[in-house]
């Protein structure tokens, strides 16, 4: 595996691959892999001659309280890690050779950054779609990859994509979990024992929510209520941010549920200072 740090060589190595013909694949990351980041390098190498991850925990995507100095590192286990599925190059670049002196230039997807994770995290997407921007332009992709756990992103990306008519096949991988259920997160790692032992609640709550309205369920409120009465009765230790019942394309929130409608329902709930995220996409039955 290729290591690359340096912005212009990124570059150049990427017009190259081009030029010889071959299909880039790019896997945008902060680092600290696990399960889940390596299902999407799986799935970049199906699809392309060259995978690209990228490894940049970005400053821009982190508001003034939040975890950025103290997000979990792992540059020689993540090497290994990212080689073994197959990357072709790990390109991990400098914070300063991205946001210069200077810097002042941002991406901005409009209304699909305010809600959920918007509201609380203000400046977060803005800070993912300007890295996101930059990272293409650097690895010049044919197909880029992100995951399901982060709904909102996913939609974010396709919607810049289009937006901005970047060349690229945008994937979204399903979302990858814990055998108990809990989706998998570089922040995981923060959760005490006992924390740990509560987060599976989150996903039990999202399950009971598909079965409640496979089951006939049809006010979003009820099935709101539900989640929250199982998060506060298993996971005592969480404090909810957010759980919502929303449109997979707007992101609002529904008032009904119609049959054959697309559902997203997706929740934060924070331990202490670590946030977790996770959802289901479902279509409401006839
Ligand atoms: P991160 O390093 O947390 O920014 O994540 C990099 C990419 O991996 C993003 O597209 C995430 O949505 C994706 N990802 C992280 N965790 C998971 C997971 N458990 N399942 C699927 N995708 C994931």
């Amino acid at each position: 595996m290729e290591i690359i740090q340096d912005i212009r060589e990124m570059q150049r190595r990427a017009s190259e691959l081009r030029l010889q013909g071959r299909r880039i694949a790019v896997v945008p990351t902060m680092g600290a892999f696990h399960e889940g980041h390596l299902a999407l390098m799986r799935m970049a190498r199906q699809r392309a001659d060259v995978v690209i991850a990228t490894l940049f925990v970005n400053p821009l995507q982190f508001g003034p309280n939040e975890d950025y100095e103290r997000y979990p590192r792992d540059w020689e286990g993540d090497l290994h890690k990212a080689d073994s599925v197959g990357v072709n190059i790990l390109f991990a670049p400098a914070v300063e050779a991205m946001y210069p002196n200077g810097y002042q230039t941002y991406v901005v997807v409009t209304e699909l950054s305010r809600p959920l994770e918007g509201a609380i995290r203000p400046g977060h997407f803005r800070g993912v779609t300007t890295v996101v921007t930059k990272l293409f332009h650097l690895t010049c992709p044919h197909v880029a990859v992100f995951g399901q756990k982060d709904a909102q992103q996913a939609l974010i990306i396709r919607r810049m994509v289009r937006d901005l008519n970047f060349d690229i096949e945008v994937l979204i991988h399903p979302i990858v979990r814990e055998p108990d259920g809990l989706a998998m997160s570089s922040r995981n790692v923060y959760l005490s024992a006992e924390e740990r032992a509560q987060a599976p609640a989150l996903y039990r709550s999202l399950r009971w929510a598909e079965e409640a309205i496979r089951a006939g369920e049809r006010n979003p409120e009820k099935v709101i209520e539900g989640m929250r009465r199982i998060l506060r009765r298993e996971a005592p230790l969480g404090h909810i941010d957010y759980v919502a019942v929303c449109d997979t394309e707007t992101l609002d929130e529904l008032v009904e549920l119609r049959p054959g409608r697309e559902v997203l329902v997706a929740l934060a709930v924070r331990f202490g200072s670590t946030r977790l995220l996770d959802n289901v996409l479902l279509t409401v039955p006839e």
